[in-house]
């Protein structure tokens, strides 16, 4: 077989549409042909031919992939075949005997739930073509430059004197506008200068090891704040955002569940948001923390999903619970085709990984709508809400009390 050309069309035949369309984002986005047929029937009156591959379900109702195979040699169509069945491998050992026995090519044979991980990784190999799998998000993210515009002393003073503040931005439910809970945005409340926004100091607490003292900010506010939530009479989920630094404390989940434990909230209305790029840079005792934290109970969100570079390897590694698309692509989805592919398969994996989605940045009524149709599940984004201080939000959150209970 010939290594894979931009001419190769990779088929995938499958009665299920949400793997179908799974594969096709997926290959589609590592740079292949991909074209989906939930109908075989359909799919046997392609012109198919012998530099194609395809991937084939054995288990169909209309007609089962030995058939499919049958037909296409008795047309002399001779593509090469990859086989998935869910049923036992020896269902799939006697399909690649028939198919020896008419002198079919079967390249490898995959049970299903396909692992996509090595799925990928299989087609890598056999065709000798380095995929650009674990940097597809990569293409339309640009990091903006952080500003420093407070200095080491002031941020040293401002965390000695506890002069920080939580904004909190809604999330809601999209199909039932319910809300799903809160994020806790951190600003400085400097004397002087006003209020100042994270990118221009959490970068400067990561670089001089202050960021656990940060957190312990956040974590002590979350908490004091809950109790007028409560009184708000509503017991929402607040997510946090912790960074690298965090991920090598060891005994962060310990400290986190015992702050909680004495304020009374229960961990599950607690979610850790966390980037990929974090987790990259410590990623043993990432694996650790993290592991323990949802064996706690912490709900954990993987935060601007898209832009860091192993984002399929992380996902299995990790017990991530949600998922949170970058906003980079939100915003650009309606009217970038590489942008709404990302936000697609971003929901898509979200979906096969068990995991719930999270659209953040979502700035108009389209964009709401058509994530919405492609079946993301929670939104966050200017048009809901900006982030509000806390007296604001217990505003927002009686005025907006029939959608929270
Ligand atoms: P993030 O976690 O991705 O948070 C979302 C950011 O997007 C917030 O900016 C929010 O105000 C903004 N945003 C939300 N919806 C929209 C929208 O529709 N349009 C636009 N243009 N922007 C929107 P913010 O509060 O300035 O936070 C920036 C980043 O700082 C956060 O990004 C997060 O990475 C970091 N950060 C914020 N709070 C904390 C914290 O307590 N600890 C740590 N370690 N990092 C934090
Ligand atoms: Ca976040
Ligand atoms: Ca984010």
């Amino acid at each position: 077989m010939n290594p894979l050309s931009l001419n190769t069309n990779i088929y995938i035949v499958d009665d299920e549409p949400d793997q179908v369309n799974m594969l096709i984002e997926m290959l589609s986005l590592v740079g292949l042909n991909a074209k989906g047929y939930t109908s075989p029937a359909l799919f046997i009156e392609q012109s198919i031919t012998e530099n194609d591959i395809v991937l084939l379900d054995l288990n169909m109702p209309s007609m089962d992939g030995i058939e499919v195979m049958r037909i296409l040699h008795d047309n002399a169509c001779k593509p090469d075949y990859l086989l998935m069945s869910g049923f036992d491998e020896r269902v799939l050992h006697s399909a690649k005997q028939f198919a020896e026995a008419k002198k079919i090519t079967v390249k490898g044979t995959f049970t299903k739930p396909l692992d996509i991980r090595s799925f990928i990784s299989f087609i890598e190999s056999l065709y000798q073509k380095k995929l650009s799998s674990l940097n597809i998000f990569n293409k339309l993210h640009d990091t903006p430059e952080s500003k420093l515009s407070i200095s080491l002393d002031e941020l040293k003073q401002s965390l000695k004197e506890h002069r920080f503040t939580l904004f909190y931005q809604p999330k809601i439910h999209l199909s039932s506008g319910r809300s799903q809970g809160f994020e806790a945005l951190i600003r400085l409340n400097h004397p002087e200068k006003g209020l100042i926004f994270p990118d221009q100091f959490i970068h400067l607490a990561e670089q001089h090891s202050l960021i656990s003292e940060v957190t312990n900010e956040v974590v002590t506010q979350v908490i004091r704040d809950y109790h007028q939530f409560i009184q708000a009479g509503i017991t929402p989920n607040i997510s946090i955002n912790i960074s690298a630094q965090d991920l090598m404390n060891l005994n962060m989940p310990e400290r986190l569940e015992s702050m909680l434990k004495k304020a009374n909230i229960a961990p599950h209305l607690i979610t850790v948001e966390l980037t990929e790029s974090s987790i990259l840079s410590s990623v043993s005792d990432s694996l650790d923390i993290l592991s323990r934290m949802r064996m706690k109970g912490f709900p954990i969100s993987i935060d601007d999903f898209g832009t860091g570079h192993s984002s399929l390897v992380q996902l299995y590694r990790i017990p991530f619970t949600e998922l949170k698309i970058d906003q980079h692509f939100v915003m650009r989805m309606m009217t970038d085709d590489e942008a709404i592919s990302i936000v697609k398969i971003c929901i898509l994996l979200a979906k096969e990984l068990n995991m719930s989605t999270v659209a953040e940045g979502i700035e108009d009524q389209n964009t709401f709508d058509k994530l919405k149709e492609l079946g993301c599940e929670v939104g966050q984004g200017y048009l809901i809400s900006k982030p509000l201080p806390l007296n604001s939000i217990c505003a927002w959150v009686s005025q907006n009390k029939q959608t929270l209970l």
